[in-house]
């Protein structure tokens, strides 16, 4: 692992990925300095929320984000919970963009704390550079984000994580190659517990055994992402369309307080959803709509549209995803999702839309093509 300083070489160093430390929970204790040493949570204190984000204090208990805040509270009885104020963050993330963007190099970001800087054609030392935004940022924000310059997207992202928090980590692809070989095949994108387990049943448990592994064998048993996989065991991230496999889609749900019923009630989640989602498209368009609603049962039922046309406004989103509940509500997926015999009448505790197959921006409106589930 080399860090600001001791790397000489910096030609094989593409991506800088950065991500803001505890980023809702580090606004929040930023603005308020009697929070400074508590454990907390952002979210909001309700049976069914979940925690946003915890800070590192909180994080000592094994609190966690996208847990349940029920269960938050058990780990941390003294856990203060503050709730959501999207328009501090938004603020704090034109904040840092802005100071970010003085590096004049090609930025994107993938969420509200974090993306990636092109730093391929930057000249000068770019470890240098990073460490400079960083401490910007920290001094004129009170805020904190780490850095992982690696020479692609996934693995920059990867390595960003090694020192979080106010981290700053660059490998080249050797060096990468050599740090993965120890650590479980979970650290690659896409990774997920079934992929793990699939890959335990051929005795595949460490990234130095995809290393070795024969790239056929995985392509057979994986189709595509078996060739990223061999890719990403040898820090090659993203000569097989990596970015899609990272960002797939772009989804975003909601567990109501009181199970809904109603469908106007859904139909205007969706079109909230809508907006947020559109906002994330960062210039490109989607051809696929993913809708997915929990019953009262916890039964839970994921469908997908793929579009003819690609689009990209909130409204067209909206219509797409409203279509398709109301294909699953009214149409044969009612039937699926074991209707309650006394009401003869579905209630759902949450819903999600979500949206993916990303095309550049082509100008043209949305219609409705095959329904693929
Ligand atoms: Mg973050």
């Amino acid at each position: 692992m080399k860090q600001q300083g001791q790397i000489r070489e910096q030609s094989d160093l593409k991506i800088a990925h950065f991500d803001c430390d505890c980023f809702f929970a580090a606004v929040e204790k930023r603005d308020n300095p009697t929070l400074h040493d508590k454990p907390i949570a952002v979210g909001s204190d309700t049976p069914r929320s979940v925690v946003a984000t915890a800070c590192y204090v909180a994080r000592i208990y094994g609190v966690r984000s996208a847990m349940p805040m029920v269960k938050a509270k058990t780990l941390c009885p003294h856990l203060v919970i503050v709730p959501h104020d999207f328009s501090k963050y938004k603020q704090a993330h034109q904040a840092i963009k802005q100071i970010l963007q003085t590096a004049d190099l090609p930025l994107k970001y993938d969420m509200l704390d974090e993306g990636d800087m092109d730093i391929s054609q930057y000249q000068g030392d770019k470890i240098a550079l990073c460490f400079a935004l960083q401490q910007e940022i920290r001094e004129k924000l009170q805020l904190t984000l780490s850095f992982g310059l690696g020479p692609n997207k996934v693995m920059a992202k990867i390595i960003c994580n090694i020192e979080k928090p106010n981290g700053l980590v660059a490998m080249n692809t050797d060096e990468i190659k050599q740090w993965m070989k120890d650590k479980p095949v979970s650290l690659l994108a896409g990774v997920g517990p079934a992929t793990a387990t699939r890959l335990a049943k051929r005795g595949i448990t460490r990234i130095s055994q995809l290393q070795t592994a024969d790239a056929l064998m995985l392509m057979q048993q994986f189709g595509k992402f078996g060739a990223s996989l061999k890719a990403m065991s040898l820090a090659q991230g993203s000569s097989i369309n990596m970015q899609k496999r990272v960002e797939k889609t772009i989804s975003v749900e909601h567990t109501f307080s009181v199970d809904v019923s109603n469908i106007t009630q859904l139909e205007a989640c969706i079109t909230e959803f809508s907006h947020h989602l559109a906002r994330k498209l960062h210039g490109r368009a989607c051809k696929k709509i993913i809708l997915k609603l929990r019953n009262r049962h916890f039964e839970t039922i994921t469908r997908n549209i793929t579009l003819v046309e690609p689009i990209w406004q909130a409204e067209q989103i909206s219509d797409a995803g409203v279509a398709l509940l109301k294909n699953m509500i009214q149409g044969r997926y009612y039937y699926h999702v074991a209707s309650d015999s006394q009401t003869n009448q579905q209630s759902y505790r949450l819903i999600g839309l979500g949206i993916g197959s990303f095309v550049k921006h082509r100008g043209s409106l949305g219609l409705f093509g095959t329904n693929n589930d």
